[in-house]
């Protein structure tokens, strides 16, 4: 379902602007329909009320938890079933954040990635990203959402414009805690500004050489890392979001002095942050992680240079790897 047509349906049942915003918020927030001052009963049209009870058990059908999987760091990985049986990773990060799907599988292929190594399966609506959050609302507070899941957001860029909308309104989460996490197409340039809501961005940068990005990310768009690094300061600029650049580290393959170079032509002075996350093992993926004394080496090297450089843990890692992999374990074993 996505958002528009629920938004129709709620018109076509009588209900208002106040009323529609009342029933997204509730959903949004996974809260109970009587929870507020004006009990609905009272503020509804009665044609609304008679047609809710179908509409919210639509609404509370478009997903549920799977299984759950707490990590050491306090994340939990939560596999949540969709109604027609696929199903998506969302992870539940530490300091409210939640890591949601935008997709049931990927196009682009990551060689580093599980996700990507099965292909798009099918697009995830925006009333099941949506359905996603308020599943973790149901377990912890959330604050900030990050489209870090399984897909790539730009590549079902309307479910997610519109789920970023409805969270950032009447989900109450604030502009910049939205994330559009993306291996950078021109498409998101031009359509992120035109927004109501506009997320912070991260870009999926990984090496600063084209022909190796090439590789690594094989059917991203082809966007050149100094287009990307282009265009992601502009949105930054205009929006006052920085970008946070992404980087999975690789032993002797982005790890060296080549890329370190090029990580400082490129980013020198700019309005941004580099999050470098030391590589999950992946089944049948041919790379190892660096030690982790060599990946505090690279970001030592960087902030002395002058680059803002994080250094970081996948959330919840020890949870079977990175995105995707508790997925490929469920399919192994069919939803009960
Ligand atoms: Fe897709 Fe992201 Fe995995 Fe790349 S890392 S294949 S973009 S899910």
């Amino acid at each position: 379902m996505r958002i528009h047509d629920l938004k129709q349906r709620l018109r076509e049942a009588g209900a208002g602007p106040s009323h529609e915003h009342r029933v997204l918020r509730l959903w949004s927030h996974a809260l109970p329909r009587d929870s507020g001052r004006r009990l609905p009963r009272t503020f509804f049209p009665a044609s609304l009320m008679a047609a809710l009870p179908a509409i919210e058990a639509e609404l509370a059908g478009l997903a549920r938890v799977h299984t759950i999987h707490p990590g050491a760091d306090g994340a939990e990985r939560m596999l949540v079933a969709l109604a027609d049986g696929q199903t998506v990773e969302s992870v539940l990060l530490p300091r409210d954040g939640l890591c949601v799907s935008s997709q049931v599988g990927c196009a682009v292929g990551c060689r580093f990635c599980m996700t990507g190594q099965g292909g798009l399966l099918r697009q995830v609506g925006s009333a099941e990203i949506v359905a996603q959050v308020a599943l973790a609302r149901m377990r912890r507070p959330v604050r900030r959402v990050v489209f870090m899941g399984m897909g790539e957001p730009a590549h079902n860029l309307d479910n997610v414009m519109e789920a970023i909308e409805l969270l950032g309104t009447v989900g109450d989460i604030g502009h910049k805690n939205l994330v559009f996490s993306t291996v950078g197409d021109p498409r998101v340039f031009e359509r992120l500004p035109q927004g109501r809501v506009k997320p912070a961005l991260a870009l999926s940068l990984h090496t600063t050489r084209d022909a190796l990005r090439k590789e690594l990310l094989p059917r991203a768009p082809a966007m050149a890392p100094e287009a990307l690094v282009e265009a992601g300061e502009r949105y930054a600029r205009a929006t006052g979001h920085p970008i946070q650049y992404q980087w999975t580290l690789l032993e002797g393959v982005n790890d060296g002095d080549e890329d370190i170079e090029g990580i400082v032509r490129l980013l020198s002075g700019k309005y941004g942050v580099l999050n470098m996350i030391p590589f999950n093992a992946v089944d049948g993926a041919d790379f190892r992680r660096p030690s982790w004394e060599r990946c505090r080496k690279i970001a030592r090297t960087l902030h002395e240079r002058g680059i803002l450089t994080k250094l970081r843990h996948s959330a919840g890692q020890d949870v079977d790897g990175g995105c995707g992999q508790l997925r490929a374990r469920v399919a192994e074993a069919p939803l009960r």
